[in-house]
Order: structure tokens, then sequence, then C-alpha cells
């Protein structure tokens, strides 16, 4: 590091898209980053690996969405070439199609919400029942992602939040109860109207591209995550599979100077974690410093999902007329999504059988199944879909199992997330569980908080350029008009009745 004898080092714990994302960008600063990864191989809930006959699995199937600015951008910096083109995609129920999405980018655009609510082809669901939707505007425009807005919706379940704006029961069953399933990953009763607002606004109601989405043409592991670790590498970090934090080393000053991890201890002049909820809360349990914080401890109140990604082989070819399906209406708590691989991936392009990916969110009922009844269970689903998967046999299957895997929003969860800055000075935290203001999710915010950490580290070590992050595109004007009107009027309200009323 210029005008010092050592680079300042930074231990970044865990290797999903924040912690990578934060490594990588401290590493081109110049910075000795160690970064600590407790499963084999980076790329946490994205990893993707080989099975036994050297067929390429991964962690659940990831798209990635018209909005996801930041990670453009750093695929464009890799020079790499991961992705397929924008894919249109088709949702079923067990009454058969449902709705058909268009490539959103390439017809007219319209002021948002209408190029959602004309261009998306609804089979079934009556007019009726879309309309029932409008008054839900207010409550979209109402929430602004401010730490005052998850305050006001965080505490009711987005079933009530539909409930109360007058949601017709079919428009919530058919339509807003699946995205729920696939977005957040619960049932409307089990998510929070603030995260629902949140996510539902980010991918799709903000402007009519944002739910335009690529796939990558083979796992995220290999497409992306293996030339940026090497990328890394270059930059000077180290980064370390099969090692599992346990504690940290806190010193009189309030400061972290070490990082546990079995035996070994890294030392270190700041730390990010970029854990999940369940790898947090183990590290929580198992580190008397972290014990003493209560930021730390109330931790345990937040929960997170299981989910099971599955792996078809089949012996013959099917027509499958969209690469991305959704599904809902067969379990009630768990939605489902099915993928054409030989569509998305190189490597099944000229298989002679289909390769399809079926993944379960919030499947706890299925978790304790034997992958026989698995491999049963998704291809009696794929048939109820799509008729010709009844005849085609199912030649190899992968059923991997994800317990407690992603974070639950439940109702009530956001007084216990943490923001990216700690009671430690030094210790940040990232992932997509993270309290910030960017308002983007999943893959997109969990690499957003891993820069937003670095950022915070070079600020506090006062060494280094702080990374470019790009907002999502501003409010369309019609929203940012009635956000600002909204606005004043609470504000009004507030100065006559302070506090009178529930938030
Ligand atoms: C089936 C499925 C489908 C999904 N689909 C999509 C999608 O289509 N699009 C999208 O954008 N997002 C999707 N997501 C969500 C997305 O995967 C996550 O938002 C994102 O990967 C979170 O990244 P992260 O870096 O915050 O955490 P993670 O990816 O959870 O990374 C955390 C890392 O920390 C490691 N770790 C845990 N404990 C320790 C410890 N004690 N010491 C060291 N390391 C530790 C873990 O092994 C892991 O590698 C999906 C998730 C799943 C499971």
């Amino acid at each position: 590091m210029a005008g010092e004898s050592q680079p300042k080092r930074v231990v970044v714990v865990g290797a999903g898209w924040a912690g990578l994302g934060a490594t990588y960008h401290l590493a081109k600063q110049g910075y000795d980053v160690t970064l600590l990864e407790a499963g084999p191989y980076p790329g946490g809930l994205v990893a993707g690996w080989q099975t036994t006959a050297g067929k390429s699995v991964e962690a659940g199937i990831h798209g990635f969405w018209y909005p996801y600015r930041n990670i453009f951008a750093l695929i464009n910096e890799l020079e790499i070439n991961p992705f397929t083109t924008w894919t249109r995609s088709a949702q079923y129920s067990p009454a058969g199609l449902e709705v058909e999405s268009p490539i959103f980018q390439d017809l007219p655009r319209l002021p948002t919400p209408l190029g959602t609510f004309v261009y998306t082809q609804f089979q079934r669901l009556p007019l009726i029942d879309r309309l029932s939707a409008l008054p839900l505007l207010y409550a979209v425009v109402d929430f602004d992602n401010s730490d005052e807005a998850w305050r006001r919706y965080d505490c009711v379940t987005a079933r009530e939040l539909f409930k109360d704006f007058g949601v017709s029961a079919r428009l919530y069953k058919e339509a807003f109860e699946p995205m729920l399933l696939v977005g957040l990953f619960a049932p409307g009763e089990q998510c929070s109207a603030a995260a629902t607002l949140g996510m539902l606004y980010f991918f799709i109601l903000a402007h009519q591209a944002d739910f335009d989405v690529v796939w990558c043409r083979g796992t995220v592991g290999e497409k992306i995550f293996r030339p940026w670790v090497e990328r890394i590498e270059k930059a000077g970090a180290k980064v370390l599979p099969k090692h599992r934090v346990t504690d940290l080393i806190i010193d009189s000053n309030n400061q972290a100077t070490g990082v546990v991890c079995g035996d070994e201890v890294f030392d270190a002049d700041a730390v990010i974690f970029a854990v999940g909820v369940t790898g947090m809360k183990k590290i929580v349990s198992s580190s008397p410093s972290l014990q003493s914080r209560e930021e730390f401890r109330n931790l345990h109140n937040l929960g997170a999902i299981d989910v099971l990604a599955t792996r078809l082989w089949f012996d013959r070819k099917v027509d499958i007329p969209r690469p991305s399906n959704a599904c809902f209406g067969f379990d009630d708590t768990t939605g489902w999504t099915f993928f054409d691989l030989n569509a998305l991936h190189d490597e099944y392009k000229h298989e002679a059988g289909t390769v399809i990916e079926a993944d379960f969110y919030h499947a706890n009922q299925f978790l304790n199944w034997s992958d026989e009844e698995i491999v049963a269970k998704v291809q009696q689903y794929l048939t109820t879909c799509l008729s010709g998967f009844t005849d085609a046999k199912v030649i190899d299957s992968s059923v991997i199992r994800l317990p407690q895997a992603v974070t639950h929003f439940a109702p009530g969860s956001y007084r216990h997330m943490l923001p990216a800055k700690t009671s430690f000075e030094n210790v940040f935290m990232s992932g997509d569980w993270i309290i910030n203001r960017h308002g983007s999710w999943s893959q997109e915010k969990a690499y957003v908080t891993g820069l937003e950490a670095a950022n915070l580290v070079i600020s506090q070590l006062s060494h280094g350029t702080p990374a470019d992050i790009l907002s999502i595109e501003e409010d369309e004007t019609h929203i940012q008009i009635a956000r600002n009107i909204n606005q004043t009027v609470r504000n009004l309200g507030k100065s006559i009745l302070p506090n009178f009323w529930l938030p």
C-alpha cells in the first residue's frame, strides 16, 4: 500500500456474491484480503459443481433481471459472456397454462405499471380480478424503501396488505401469492408487507422492462464465479474454502483484531461478514464476542426457508414452449419453477433427451422425502403442466436439499436485521438480508451490499477508492410526483397528530 510498509489486512467471511464483491474491490485497492469460506468452493447459494458422473448441477437455477445493473457492470469488467439472451416465461397451475410474459423491453414503453398490466398475457384470470389491483398502487407509492416505510409496513403480512387494499381472492391466489412464493420464498401470510412491496417494485413495477430476465448458459459457478475468482486471486486476495469461522477476537478498544477459524486465527484490521442468516446465527452461537452484543443476539429472532433443487434427465425430447416457468396451486404453501436446460445451458444444447431443473421454494414438507419420491413427484407435476412428460423416462437425476437456506423476510423481522455498520468499529455486514437503501434484491442486493461494506472499510482504514455503485434506475416522473404529494400529506398529518396512530 502506497506510503505504508504493510498493506492493511481485511478478512471477509463467506464467498457468495456479497463476500466475493467485497473481496474483489478491496484486493483491487491494494488491501491484503483473505476470504474464508466454509464450503468446499466459492459461490454460496449460487455455487455449482459436478456430480460423480460429471454432470453439472447447482443449488437452484438463478435468473438475472433487467435492473441488476451492478452485476451486469461486473460482467462487462470481467469481459465474460455468461448469459442467454432475454427469455420469455410462462406460468402454470394444475389447470394448465395461466400466464405468458413477453420481453417487455421490446414493446412500446408505457408509464409504469401499465406495460405490465397490458402486455402480460393472462389466459384465464378475468379482467375484473386484474383491475382489483388498482387500489394497491397507493401502497406502492407510499412504500418508498425508507426506514420509516419499512417500519410502517413490516409488521403487516402480505396477505393482510392485499386484503386491506381490496385485491380479489382470485388475483391474490393466482398472481400475487405465486409471485411471493418464488420472490420471497414464502406464502403471503408469512411475508412482511414491506418486503413484498420492495420486492415487487424492484422486479416488476418500477419500470416496464424490469421483469425481463437472462440466465447463465451453464452453472453460475462455472460461467461467472470461476473466472471471477481467478481475477480475485490475480488481484492478490487469498480465497480459502473449507474454512468455517467460529469467532472474532475483539480488543479492549472495541476493535476486531482477528477471525477465529478452527485452530487458526487470521489477523485483521477490518472484518466483513458476508454470510446468510442461518450461517450468521451459527457463528453467533459459537462466538462469545458476538454474543456480548444485543444486535448479534437478536439475530436469533430471524429465520430462513427450506429450498429444494432438482435436476432430471429424461430419455427423450419433450416440447417445452418457454425456457423458464413458474408454477402455483400444486401445494398450498410451496411454489416451484422449472427450466428447460436444453434451451438455456450450452452443455445440454445437443443432448438427445430433455434436461429439466425444477426448484421448490418453501419446500419444508419435501425435505424428508427420499430422492425417488421427490423425482416421482417432480415428474407428476411436470406432466400436469405439459403432457409430453407422461411417457418420458427419467434416466438420471440430482436432488439437492437446502434446509434453512434463504432469508425469511417474515413480518416483524426488519427490527432484527442488521445494517452494514455494527457496534464494533471495524466489523461490517453484507449479504442479501442486510438493511440498505439501494432498493435491489437477491443476487444484485448481495453484490451491492458487498461493495457497500468494502466502501465502509475504505473509509474506516482511509485507503483506496470507493467502489462505484450504480443506483437503480430512478422512479418514473408520475411516481416521483405521487410520492412527493404523499410525503407532504403524511408530514402534515404527523404535525397535527404526532405518534397518535400505529405506524
Ligand atoms: C433455489 C434458489 C433460487 C434462487 N433464485 C434466485 C434467482 O433466480 N435470482 C436471484 O437473484 N437470486 C436468487 N436466489 C437468491 C440468491 O441465491 C441469494 O440472494 C444470494 O446468492 C445471496 O448471496 P450472499 O452472498 O448474500 O449469501 P450466500 O450465497 O448465502 O453466501 C454466504 C456464504 O457464507 C458461507 N458461510 C456460512 N457460514 C460460514 C462460516 N461460519 N464461515 C465461513 N463461511 C461461511 C456459506 O457457505 C456461503 O458460501 C435464489 C436462491 C435459491 C436458494
